[in-house]
């Protein structure tokens, strides 16, 4: 089916693989109207993802805007995390985020590595998954404050390394409340949640975030999604749209969300 736009690309600046113009002329070979960059915002426990230079990153953004004016609609974008170093400003979106649980005088990155991960639950939550889960949403809930996000990313992130259930259940009634509680909140801040492919397409798991019962609470909360492939290489551009979209028809969505040059518009998936 036809797709207009991917917004949720990363690039050279932050932790990407491609220059923002082959990310660009990935989006216009697979014929979109319109394309989105979402550089990582820099934290101050950088691990080597965030833009260290984020004003030469929108300058380029904005020459490349003009460059291929008439040919693909292009939008300078943010990925701010709820511990970015400074506010989101001077963007046309901003994609919020929650990567990191900072706790216990250090932090997890809750998608870094598996090794890592293992090791901060054991540090700072005493190798208790439920309460290091409980953490990560209570941030989660907090992405519409903390960063003023127009978009919410991939909402279980924290699920990334837990393929098979090995550290905590999610088809638990404790977890899916800890999911709930926290989802209600972040829609009450931001209507516009992800589908995002970018664990799959890393090779990190099978399935795409978030999980259905989550699309499908967001359903009931009225909230809307936008397809999104987190690509970090202009290869990746795109990547499962047709599967996310058949992902979101199944959870009862009938539209999604792309960016036009009047704001925020909707596309059929039917
Ligand atoms: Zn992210
Ligand atoms: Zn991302």
């Amino acid at each position: 089916m036809y797709f207009p736009g991917d917004y949720h690309l990363h690039t050279t600046y932050c932790d990407g693989n491609s220059t923002p113009e082959e990310m660009i002329a990935a989006a216009i070979s697979l014929g979109y109207e319109s394309v989105g960059l979402s550089g990582h915002s820099y934290v101050w426990f950088d691990d080597g993802f965030g833009m260290t230079a984020p004003e030469a990153y929108q300058a380029e953004v904005l020459a490349l805007k003009e460059k291929y004016r008439g040919k693909i609609d292009i939008y300078l974008g943010i990925e701010q995390d709820v511990f970015a170093e400074r506010p989101a400003e001077g963007y046309d979106y901003i994609i919020g985020s929650a990567h990191t649980i900072v706790c216990g005088g250090g932090y997890i990155t809750v998608d870094y590595t598996v090794e890592k991960v293992t090791a901060g639950v054991r540090e700072y939550f005493g190798g208790d998954w439920q309460k290091y889960v409980k953490a990560y949403y209570e941030l989660a809930a907090e992405i519409p404050k903390r960063t003023g996000a127009d978009i919410i990313s991939h909402f279980d992130l924290v699920t990334k390394f837990n393929k098979g259930g090995r550290f905590f259940d999610e088809e638990s009634r404790e977890y899916k409340a800890v999911v709930y509680e926290a989802l209600k909140s972040a829609a009450a801040g931001c209507r516009i949640f992800e589908i995002n492919s970018g664990a799959v397409n890393r090779g990190y798991r099978s399935r795409v975030y978030p999980a259905v019962f989550i699309l499908k609470a967001l359903k009931e909360l009225g909230c809307r999604i936008i397809l999104s492939s987190d690509a970090h290489d202009s290869g990746s551009v795109g990547f499962m749209f047709d599967e996310m979209a058949e992902m979101a028809r199944e959870c009862g969505f009938k539209s999604a969300v792309h960016l036009t040059p009047g704001g925020f518009g909707e596309y059929s998936l039917i």
